[in-house]
């Protein structure tokens, strides 16, 4: 984590000078904007929140280990004793600050945007980065305008790669993100249909994730899901950047040349590499998409096939996304209840398809948030994808599932599709239903807490 002066602080970010006669050579390590957080000699940054204001706590931080803090110039009465760093905006500050730590800093930065599965590879390439290089990471979802620049401010001097998540729910976002953290390697996963609502459209979407190449000099390299039109049409044009594309489709630079589903994961092999048999340990295709993103990236930092297989198969993803558990009467449970749009429920569909090995197939699918005027529309198609011969039954819960449902039913028969507005009532039939080797796949929104039905099945 970041390790500096008072004094060369001041270089770093704009703040009130005065402070520094008195206070010049105080020494902060870190940065922590929660005071229960704090550690020794770390930089308070408060902020004034909905319920308290951070300023109230500076005296607190200082109390237990704050060696310096951030003031916001319009709050009143600064405490005169403490080494106290006068600002406009204590996020603009951070945010400053992250930045020219960042420059200061020699190492590879990797950043990694998209819909879906934004943790799940940056989970990947750390897990194959740290084969050779000393890689940190995002932790859990700090991947937004405070969260990035505090993941930036933790890295250490001796740190060889830093691999970041990008969020963003609009435009600007990401291309703030990016220009802020400027990364050697740019990954977008997927357009989906996330933040629909306020982007308008797909394309909309595509834009703004294509924004982290702004944040590219000319030896970057922009890796992209190339199965996605969005993205290769925009991309068909000389660029400022280098590019790199992987997907199903073998017109993409890289591409998997065998796939076949394992017990807990996929075997698959890519053109780039055609010797080597990877196990990503995780269920569904879509993360084979994203091991390649994270391989070409191993690759081209110079890792051998060997510490690229031992990076994939010894992947631990965050958890709740596609969770492979044991439930009761020997089922088994693969809890992806973490979040959902249509696209990750359609690849978590798949996947429950494609598995193999198990009795009867259960479907339990929960409301997709946040899709705007065309949601019911999205749900009513995600029902009419599931493949009637190779799911058993579907429960849906929530009043937007219902149109999973209905969706369903036209190629289900009717007994074979429940919808449900109570998880009481959904886990009861499913519990009657649910025997051994049988399958249970449970995805929706983070909103829909669909955890709880894995809770009520688990073992
Ligand atoms: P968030 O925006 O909430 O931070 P995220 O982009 O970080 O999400 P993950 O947490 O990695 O995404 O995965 C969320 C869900 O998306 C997973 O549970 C999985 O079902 C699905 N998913 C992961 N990777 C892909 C992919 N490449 N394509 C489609 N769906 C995916
Ligand atoms: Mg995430």
């Amino acid at each position: 984590m970041i390790k500096r002066s008072l004094e060369q602080l001041a270089e770093m970010f704009e703040f009130d000078r005065d402070i520094l006669d008195r206070f010049g050579d105080v020494e902060i390590s870190g940065v922590c904007i929660d005071t229960r957080k704090i550690e020794q000699g770390n930089l308070f940054v408060p902020f004034k929140g909905e319920k308290v204001d951070g300023h109230t706590m500076v005296r607190d931080a200082f109390e237990k280990g704050a060696s310096a803090a951030l003031w916001e110039k319009e709050v009143p009465n600064p405490p005169e004793d403490l080494p106290i760093l006068i600002v406009d905006s204590s996020l603009i500050a951070v945010q400053e600050l992250s930045k020219s730590y960042r420059n200061q800093l020699d190492l590879k930065v990797v950043g990694v945007t998209g819909s879906n599965g934004k943790t799940s590879t940056k989970d990947m390439i750390y897990s194959i980065l740290s084969q050779k290089y000393a890689v940190q990471k995002t932790e859990g979802n700090y991947n937004n305008h405070l969260g990035l620049p505090l993941t930036l401010l933790s890295l250490k001097e001796t740190t060889e790669v830093a691999v970041l998540e990008m969020g963003m729910s609009g435009r600007g976002e990401i291309e703030f993100l990016t220009k802020l953290a400027k990364p050697d390697f740019a990954v977008i996963t997927n357009i989906g249909e996330s933040h629909l609502q306020d982007l308008g459209s797909r394309e909309g979407i595509a834009e703004a994730k294509l924004e982290i190449a702004e944040g590219l000099d000319e030896d970057g390299v922009l890796i992209y899901f190339g199965d996605e039109p969005l993205l290769t049409s925009r991309l068909n044009k000389p660029l400022p950047y280098q590019t790199q594309s992987f997907g199903r489709s073998k017109e993409n630079d890289v591409y998997p040349i065998h796939l076949k589903p394992t017990d807990s994961g996929t075997r698959f092999g890519v053109n780039i590499l055609p010797e080597t048999e990877f196990d990503v340990p995780v269920l569904g295709e879509h993360n084979v998409m994203n091991a390649m993103s994270a391989l070409i990236i191993g690759h081209r930092l110079g890792l051998s096939a060997e510490q690229l297989v031992k990076g994939i198969s010894g992947l631990k993803l965050t958890s709740m996304r596609m969770e492979r558990l044991t439930g009761m009467k020997e089922s088994v449970i693969i809890n992806d209840a973490y979040n959902a749009s249509p696209t990750s429920m359609r690849a978590a569909i798949k996947m429950a398809e494609e598995f193999e090995g198990c009795r009867n197939k259960f479907l339990v699918l929960g409301d997709m948030l946040e899709l705007g005027d065309m949601e019911k529309q999205f749900h009513t198609e995600v029902g009419k994808t599931i493949h009637p011969d190779k799911i058993d039954e579907v429960f849906t819960f929530g009043p937007l599932s219902r149109f999973i449902a209905e969706g369903a039913k036209q190629n289900f028969s009717e007994n074979a599709v429940h919808a449900f507005e109570d998880k009481e009532g959904l886990i009861n039939l499913l519990k009657k239903k649910l025997g051994k080797n049988d399958l249970v796949v449970v995805k929706a929104s983070r909103g829909m807490k669909l955890e709880e039905v894995v809770e009520a099945l688990k073992n």
